[in-house]
């Protein structure tokens, strides 16, 4: 058998009209918001948050991944046909790929083989524009606080030297880092340092995904801390009067986009990625979205449990009141191998006493999902290069810690290859879900709530601040954000803020470098180690590879 690359998987494939994939919903075509024919926006009307709370939501995380991803994009939509499959009626619920990650290293993020969400090529690509929209709307804040600093008039005094707003764009473009602009004389802007952050990490994705509908987004974009004027006094994006016009580009934005997976299941597909520099899961609306109109939701949390998962359940499900019933943890061998010890180059490479070695990552995850209260089943996502002792080897470890484990083949077969893994979810969401707990109460003060994940998800011995964290802690008790969730900037790489700590390291320290705050998202963001909020692109960009034909068909594109 030849082995066919993702996009061209995707292409053979011949696409429904989504108005069937609608009907699959019990949504009337007339609701639906036709982007061409195989995308629509689904109007917020549909939620019902009845449904919401008596349908099943199942989340899908993983151990701490390697480079190339262990496939929860994958498995979420393999899963989601295997659960068709079985007689449940389920949607897969995931978030919108970021053109960063399509050039640059990682790829898109539409799933791979033969569990992908199509057309995969405008998924990875423009979509429906709502990052384009985020990016407008970010950007017309920016426009805003510049003008105002220029005007003579209107002038809220604001002190250039204290705006903590960055403009963004969807690009690995590390030149953008830190910039200075309104350079050109007294026409053209007050001089100032500015910078830019790739669009998944703009407040405004992150307020997208916290908002329950427009007026609560208004209210949230207004609530923007942008810095301080002359005075102290803080500044806020309602004294520019920016929400409206902000919320205004977000019209559609603001809609779930519903698309087809390869078996012709519903996937709703909205808001950004990256958890480990932002919040990194579907919108809030798209999930309730889902869950009111199908029996079982399947999402996805960004990077590892210790990041996604963690922000998916303290952040997102605290504040929405969602109560995810099964965690599916996927587990790769090859990440494993990594955690035991493996070098790159053999990753592919059997070696059961790495996997060995390499499992207490996977067991620190466990325990960690443990501790909402939920009971995880993990996907053994299947690759060819695994071998038979090292999958028994897992699937007996995770037994003996009275987890399922299921060996996932959603890649190579779609649903006909993980209707056990289905059957394994359903088992405990019917029999063992419980109502799950957050970790931390939002109300109590940030430093204990900052140690709370630190110590009980990372394993970490203590916190530390620098100066720098201290300050910032100091000015979010001014401003009286105490109550705010904690949203972790951290490598993905390691449970703890250092990428070369494999496995489960115990014992260390985690440093906090730096707290941004996100008022109208309704969390702080302590960044631990250095972490950039704006990517580079690699040496060779995955752009190279890619090419269109002269008929539009698109090739190179993961
Ligand atoms: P994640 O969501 O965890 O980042 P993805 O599902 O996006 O991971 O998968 C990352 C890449 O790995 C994709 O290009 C996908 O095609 C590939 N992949 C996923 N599962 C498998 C598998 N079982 N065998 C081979 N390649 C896989
Ligand atoms: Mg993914």
């Amino acid at each position: 058998m030849t082995h066919l690359s993702d996009i061209q998987i995707a292409q053979a494939k011949k696409l429904v009209h989504v108005k069937n994939i609608a009907q699959k919903l019990s949504v009337n075509e007339d609701d639906l918001e036709m982007y061409g024919k195989y995308k629509a926006k689904l109007p917020l009307s549909l939620i019902d948050d009845a449904k919401v709370d008596k349908n099943n939501l199942v989340l899908v995380t993983a151990l701490t991944p390697t480079p190339a991803g262990e496939g929860k994009t994958t498995v979420s939509i393999g899963l989601t046909e295997g659960l068709n499959k079985i007689g449940k009626q389920a949607t897969v619920v995931l978030r919108e790929p970021s053109l960063g990650p399509v050039f640059g290293i990682k790829g898109g993020a539409a799933g791979g083989g033969n569990s992908q969400v199509v057309p995969m090529e405008d998924i990875n690509l423009h979509f429906t524009g709502d990052f384009n929209a985020v990016e407008k709307a970010n950007n017309l804040l920016s426009a805003l606080i510049d003008n105002n600093i220029q005007s003579k008039t209107n002038n809220l005094n604001i002190d250039p030297r204290t705006i903590l707003w960055k403009r963004v764009i969807d690009m690995n473009d590390r030149a953008l880092r830190d910039i200075t602009i309104g350079l050109g004389g007294t026409a053209n802007g007050v001089p100032r340092q500015d910078g830019f952050n790739i669009t998944p990490a703009s407040e405004v994705m992150a307020i997208l995904c916290m908002a329950s509908d427009l007026e609560n987004l208004k209210k949230r974009l207004g609530d923007i801390f942008i810095g301080f004027t002359f005075e102290n006094k803080p500044v806020f994006a309602r004294d520019l009067k920016a929400e409206n016009a902000m919320a205004i580009l977000l019209k559609d934005a603001i809609k779930p986009n519903l698309v087809q997976t390869l078996e012709e299941n519903p996937a709703i597909i909205h808001g950004g990625p990256f958890a480990n520099i932002a919040q990194g899961t579907n919108t809030i609306i798209a999930t309730k979205m889902g869950l009111s109109l199908s029996n079982y939701v399947v999402t996805e949390a960004g990077f590892g449990a210790d990041l996604g998962a963690e922000k998916f359940l303290n952040i997102k499900s605290a504040f929405a009141k969602l109560n995810p019933k099964c965690v599916v943890l996927v587990a790769t061998i090859r990440a494993l191998r990594h955690h035991g010890g493996a070098k790159t180059v053999d990753y592919n490479t059997p070696s059961l006493e790495k996997v060995t070695k390499g499992f207490k990552n996977l067991e620190k995850h466990i325990e960690n999902i443990r501790k909402y209260n939920i009971e995880p089943v993990v996907a053994i996502n299947s690759f060819i290069s695994d071998s038979e002792d090292e999958v028994n080897f897992v699937i007996e470890k995770c037994a003996s810690l009275g987890v399922e484990a299921v060996l996932s083949e959603g890649w190579a077969k779609g649903g006909e290859g993980t209707k056990k893994l289905a059957s394994a979810v359903v088992n405990v969401v019917e029999n063992k879900a419980t109502q799950y707990t957050a970790l931390y109460d939002w109300k109590s003060p940030i430093t204990d709530k900052i140690e709370i994940i630190a110590k009980e998800i990372y394993g970490a011995k203590n916190v530390e601040y620098s100066k720098q964290a201290q300050l910032n802690l100091r000015r979010i008790d001014r401003l009286g954000f105490n109550d705010f969730a904690i949203c972790m900037a951290k490598t993905q790489k390691s449970f703890s803020d250092n990428a070369s700590l494999i496995g489960r390291p115990e014992g260390f320290t985690v440093t906090v470098r730096e707290i941004e705050i996100a008022a109208g998202a309704q969390f702080v963001i302590p960044i631990l180690g250095k972490m950039m909020r704006m990517p580079g692109l690699p040496t060779i960009p995955a752009s190279e590879g890619m090419t269109i034909d002269n008929n539009g068909v698109i090739s190179g594109l993961s």
